[in-house]
Order: C-alpha cells, then structure tokens, then sequence
C-alpha cells in the first residue's frame, strides 16, 4: 500500500487538524475516476485532489496480465469498441499500436445445422444469424417491463434465432436475456454505431492506458473505502484502516456491483432515487478462461470463435503478436453460461472450457500447456462484469449519474445506455463527473463573490 495519511480512530468526529483535506476525492481508479482526476487536474490545476482505490493496482476493470504469455493478455476489458470510441484518443496520443478484430473474415461461427463458416459466409447463408446482427427490427414498442427475452419471443423470434441472440448479444451484454430490459435493450440497440462498429485490441495492452491515466493525479492505494459520510459541510471518508480523509465534493465511481452490496456505509442514506437506480442495474457473471497452447490451434487468419455450446465465445488475445512463444485463447462467457461453469469450480470449469473448443475444432487431443480463470463475480471491488438494466427500470443508469452534491456520480453503469460498460462510456462518465465538479466549485465562488445567478 503506498499511503502518507495519519491514523485517526474511526469514531471520533474528525476535524481539520487530525485528517487529510481535499478540495475533491475520486473513490476508485478504473477508467471513470483515473480520467475524473485527470481532467480535474487539467482543468481546474489549483485543486487538492486524491484517488483511493481499493485495490494494490490501478485500472479496476482495465488489468493487463504480462506474465502468462510473453505479451499482453487482458482479464478485464480487451477491446475498444468503435473506430470513434473516445479510448482512441489517448491511444493516439501514446502513440499505441492496434490491431484490427475484422470479424466477418477472422471468425468462424457454428450455425444451428452443425455447419462451421466465417462470419462472412454464415451472415449470407443463414437469414436467422443475419437478422441478429444487423438488428433490422419491425418497429414492435417493448412493454414497461418486459424483458428483452419476452420481447424478442413476442416478436417471434423462433429457438434458433433466440439461441444466436444468447451467443452473441446477451454474453456480450454481460448477463442473461431473461434479466435485460427490452427498452433499455432497443435503446442501445438503435445507437448501434454511435461510435463506429468495428473492434481493436491494443497491442501493449490496456495496462499502457492505465499507465498513461495514471500520471499526474495523486493515489492511495490499498485504500479500502467503508463509509461516506456527506453533507453540506462537505465530505468525510473512512477506509478500512480506520484512516479518513475530508473533502469538499467526491466523485464516486464504485461499481454498481459494490455499491449494492453495502460494503460501504453512506451517512446520511443515500437518497431514494439513488437506491432507486441501485435496484434497477444489475451486474453480470463474466468469467474469462484463459488458456495458452504450444502452438496455434486455428489457421492464422482465425482469430475468434462464436461456438455452439458452453463457453460460447472464443477469442485470441495472440492475435497480432508473433506466435513464436506461446498461443493464447480466452473464453469469454456470462449470465447463466458464468454460473453453470462455475459452479464446478475452476479446475472443472478449465477442462469443460478445453473439452469444448476441442469439439468446436474438432481436435480431440489438444492439450493446453497452462490455464486460468478469472471470475469478476466473486471479486469484492467489482461483484460482476459490468452493468446492464434490469426489465421495467429503464432510466436507472440517469438516475445514478444525477450528481447530488456534494457527491457526483462517475463510472460506467452512469454512461447513456449506448456507451455504458464499456471502457470509453467510463472514461467520458468521469470526465462528465468532473466537470460538475468544477460547475459546482465555480457556483459556489461565484455566490461568495456577490455574482447574481440567474434562477
Ligand atoms: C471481463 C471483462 C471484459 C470487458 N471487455 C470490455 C471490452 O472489450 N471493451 C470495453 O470497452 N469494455 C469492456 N469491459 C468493461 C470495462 O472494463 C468497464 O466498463 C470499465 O473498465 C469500468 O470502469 P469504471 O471506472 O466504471 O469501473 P472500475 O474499473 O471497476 O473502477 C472502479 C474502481 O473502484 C475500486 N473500488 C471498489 N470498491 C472500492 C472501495 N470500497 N474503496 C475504494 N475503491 C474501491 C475498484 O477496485 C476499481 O478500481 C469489460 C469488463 C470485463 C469485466
């Protein structure tokens, strides 16, 4: 842990002098609060600001392992998603190398006849497949609270299509569809593109994002947050060491994961709209089986896998890196997929995954040279993959964000429901987030100054 700050006995009312004081504390440092802090820092350069952050490393659901391989293999977020995804700008900057996941050519999908074809082939040979791609959709309204799974039945969408739907669009989404709002659902379905199509993987690895993100604000790592209090006074924050930290605002990005759970206390409550949108996000089961193989188990252009059973989502985190010294494959399964393989703990879950990319390439005696899992669900400072909203709670991810000073909301369950779980809706959360800040910060000048403000 790297941490200066003094002691001071967790139920004693802290004052000025036995406590660090800030002008703005960011809780968390995944992409929402390492990009609040930047831009604070950018914008407003006269501000005390400090992140803490649970975890000994930076990045949250961004971790780039570079041990396992010989080059960088993502746990958490691997891809920019969109050729405009606002990610490019900093991977532009850094000057970051990236490589293309041409998905119609580089991916082979079972189709529901047992056939194996390239993206490309099967979107042309199977109308069913096709439909849940291109998301042409009769203009059907969904119901209040109908879920995207009664939606779609209603719609008539037959057991094929519903089964493409579950293999690519809800694993994707991060849980089952029977558990994601319709509304919500075609909302982000219609913004399809908001912010291109296309996916890259960054070849150093979102770590070099991380890293980038990292220089200039101020950590407390290992930095266990447990209680909030707030009020117009400001801000009082305890962690687990009994150390608190004083503020005039906070910018809160904990995942919605953590924040249902109620590991840490707000004093006073938060208010009803919060628990409100609390109730109505969810967090998924993701877990990612990550394997390293000897040699490559695909021809080289193949470089992912829609597969028919469980995991049903292959991808290789080789792709673009010399092949030389090892091959990586990753599962990528949630919601109900999540919860079957993990119920037979991770050394079964590990040879299910193995067992099934060998009938899915028709290899029966490939062996894999090392293994892992990594399961966001039963991590305590995330408690699922990312958030979706749950039937009949559309608008929870606006009523998170809403600020309510001097609290203001950040992180990727806050982002409009096109961008949010993602490591771009993220980081433009916390630069929003930021932003209220220094709105609010110059508001208050401004009434101390004597400046009328227009009601
Ligand atoms: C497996 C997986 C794959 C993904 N793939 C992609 C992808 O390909 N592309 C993409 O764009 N997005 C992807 N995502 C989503 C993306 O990673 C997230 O949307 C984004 O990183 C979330 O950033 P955040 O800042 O909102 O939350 P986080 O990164 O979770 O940051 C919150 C921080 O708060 C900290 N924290 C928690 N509890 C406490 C506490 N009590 N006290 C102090 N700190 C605390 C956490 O440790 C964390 O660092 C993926 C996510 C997962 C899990």
């Amino acid at each position: 842990m790297s941490h200066s700050g003094r002691k001071a006995p967790h139920n004693d009312l802290p004052s000025e002098h036995d406590v660090d004081v800030y002008d703005v504390l960011v809780i968390g440092a995944g992409a929402a609060g390492l990009a609040a802090a930047q831009a604070l820092l950018e914008r407003g350069s006269d501000l005390e600001v400090k992140v803490l952050e649970a975890r000994e490393r930076l990045g949250g659901r961004m971790h780039t392992d570079r041990r396992f391989a010989g080059f960088p293999v993502e746990l958490g977020a691997e891809f920019i998603h969109g050729e405009r995804a606002a990610t490019w700008h900093l991977v532009e900057r850094l000057g970051l190398e990236t490589v293309h996941w041409e998905k119609l050519d580089d991916s082979w999908v079972r189709l529901a006849d047992g056939r194996r074809l390239t993206m490309r082939q099967a979107r042309a040979e199977d109308p069913a497949l096709e439909v849940t791609r291109s998301w042409r959709l009769p203009p059907l309204p969904a119901r209040r609270h109908e879920s995207f799974d009664a939606y779609l039945r209603r719609l008539g969408f037959d057991d094929v299509r519903l089964d493409y739907v579950r293999r690519a669009y809800a694993n994707a989404a991060g849980e089952s569809l029977r558990l994601l709002d319709a509304t919500a659902a075609l909302e982000g379905l219609a913004a399809l593109g908001l912010d291109g199509t296309e996916d890259h993987r960054i070849l150093e690895g979102y770590g070099a994002v991380v890293e980038a993100l990292a220089l200039g604000p101020e950590f407390y790592t290992g930095t266990v947050v447990t209680r909030i209090e707030w009020g117009p006074g400001g801000v009082v924050v305890h962690d687990n060491e009994g150390h608190v930290y004083r503020s005039r605002m906070a910018i809160v990005t904990l995942p919605v994961g953590v924040l249902q759970a109620g590991s840490v206390e707000f004093d006073p409550p938060l208010p009803e709209s919060k628990e409100r949108a609390l109730a109505g996000l969810g967090m998924g089961p993701v877990v990612k089986l990550v394997y390293r193989f000897a040699e490559p188990v695909t021809p080289e252009e193949i470089t992912a896998v829609y597969a028919a059973g469980n995991p049903p989502m292959w991808w290789s985190p080789s792709a673009g890196h010399p092949t030389t010294e090892a091959v990586v494959w990753t599962a990528f399964v949630t919601g109900d997929g999540a919860v079957e393989l993990m119920r037979l703990g991770e050394d079964d879950a590990l040879e299910r995954g193995l067992e099934a990319l060998r009938r899915e390439l028709g290899r029966p005696g490939l062996r894999a040279q090392d293994a892992f899992v990594v399961d966001w669900y039963s991590d305590p400072f995330a408690r699922g993959g990312y958030s979706h909203v749950r039937p009949g709670h559309h608008g929870a991810r606006e009523l998170l964000a809403a600020p309510t000073p001097p609290l203001f909301w950040a992180g990727e369950a806050t982002a409009p429901e096109a961008r949010a779980a993602t490591v771009h809706g993220a980081l433009l959360s916390g630069e929003r987030a930021a932003a209220e800040v220094l709105a609010a910060k110059e508001a208050v000048a401004g009434v101390a100054a004597g400046v009328a403000h227009p009601v």
